[in-house]
């Protein structure tokens, strides 16, 4: 194991390596049925038997309650920046919270399909931290409000969800947690949808989940395409189209992986959460610690899961990357609309890979101060 590079990858990003042995081992006959997953049937017993596992679990590990319908979809978070107005917006005022470029993207893919209003904004700021839910500014008219409870690039994660309720606001939550998906428990009291595309903390790129409050369904318009009607998807347990079947296999495994991880005694994606805690603490530690590094991020937003840094003299940047990846630290360059580094640290990276990039930044430092 140890002689496999830590990959910092933002997505699509690394998964567990025993996920990947396990899916190498099974590839071309699953269980002794003679048959890959990607060659079955999707209405067939086998794969039946894997979706049905796959959803199970997936509710189990975030304690999602009944009044949800889990949706396996296709199209990727960016498709749901349209698929969400197209189902329950009504072609009416909704609602968007500014934290970053995931849910500008979102502002702008709504605006055809009804009437987005910014109830609040970072941007200001550079998308340093997430407005304080006493200065936003909820239209009571808004048929929903969007929030992106962690900001991929921009490194910005909202730490305890806003009730919306006592904010004198009826209007369903929807939540973009692509890539703090599984980091951490999540409120469904406080929920009315939540989406993921995959490739970031649950499996490779192609599956996209949805976890929908059942009330909400039945209001999309009438352009919505079928294949991207919640109501229809959810009537037909995800099978009004093909899924993408070999992703909801490997999302599968990956819960049964997440299901017997322990951390100080605790669980699942409580582990996990207690896991990436630490992680977090000692990267953003070794950060604030160095003369070289900086993180923007107000630290109340901090994210456990992407964690951008900027070398003070950029012109080593091209240096740092490199000896990363001599050192087995892979994918570290920062998104292009920010440079910089990023170190994405999902469920996927240990505690030893952090250790490992902290040891290695530390290192740089002391050679290059
Ligand atoms: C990666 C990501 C998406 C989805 O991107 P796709 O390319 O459509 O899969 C959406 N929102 C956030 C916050 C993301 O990190």
């Amino acid at each position: 194991m140890s002689a496999r590079p830590f990959n910092f990858s933002a997505g699509p990003a690394a998964i567990p390596l025993e996920v990947l042995e396990q899916a190498a081992s099974e590839m071309s006959n699953w269980h002794g049925c003679g048959m890959g997953v990607m060659e079955m049937s999707h209405r067939g017993r086998e794969f039946i038997s894997i979706y049905e596992k796959a959803e199970q679990d997936f509710r189990e590990l975030l304690a999602i309650p009944e009044e949800f319908a889990i949706l396996f979809m296709q199209g990727g978070g960016i498709a749901e920046n349209a698929i969400v107005p197209l189902n329950l917006s009504q072609a009416m005022e909704v609602d968007f919270i500014l934290s970053g470029s995931w849910s500008q993207k979102s502002f702008q893919e709504a605006q055809k399909y009804c009437y987005p209003k910014v109830a609040a904004s970072s941007q200001s700021t550079g998308f340093d931290h997430l407005p304080d839910f006493k200065d936003w500014q909820l239209n009571p008219k808004a048929k929903y409000v969007h929030l992106c409870t962690n900001e991929t690039i921009h490194g910005v994660e909202c730490q305890e969800l806003p009730d919306l309720k006592s904010m004198g606001i009826d209007a369903p939550l929807v939540i973009d947690f692509s890539s703090h998906a599984l980091s951490r428990p999540v409120d469904w009291s406080k929920v009315g949808l939540a989406f993921a595309g995959a490739q970031k903390n649950i499996g490779p790129a192609g599956l996209t989940i949805v976890v929908v409050k059942r009330s909400l369904l039945g209001h999309a318009l009438a352009i919505c395409p079928s294949a991207f009607n919640y109501e229809t998807v959810a009537k037909n347990d995800s099978m009004y189209n093909t899924p993408p079947t070999y992703g909801i296999y490997m999302a599968g495994l990956t819960f049964a992986w997440l299901k017997t991880q322990t951390e100080d005694g605790l669980q699942g994606v409580l582990a996990m959460e207690r896991r990436n805690q630490k992680k977090a603490q000692l990267l953003y530690d070794a950060i604030d610690r160095s003369n070289l590094f900086d993180n923007p991020v107000q630290e109340r937003n901090r994210s456990r899961m992407n964690v951008p840094f900027f070398l003070k003299e950029e012109s080593l940047n091209e240096v740092f990357l490199n000896e990363a990846k001599e050192r087995g630290l892979l994918q570290l360059k920062g998104h292009k609309s920010v440079g910089g580094m990023r170190a994405s640290i999902y469920n996927a990276m240990p505690i030893e890979g952090v250790q490992a990039l902290v040891d290695f930044m530390q290192d740089f430092e002391g050679r290059h101060a």
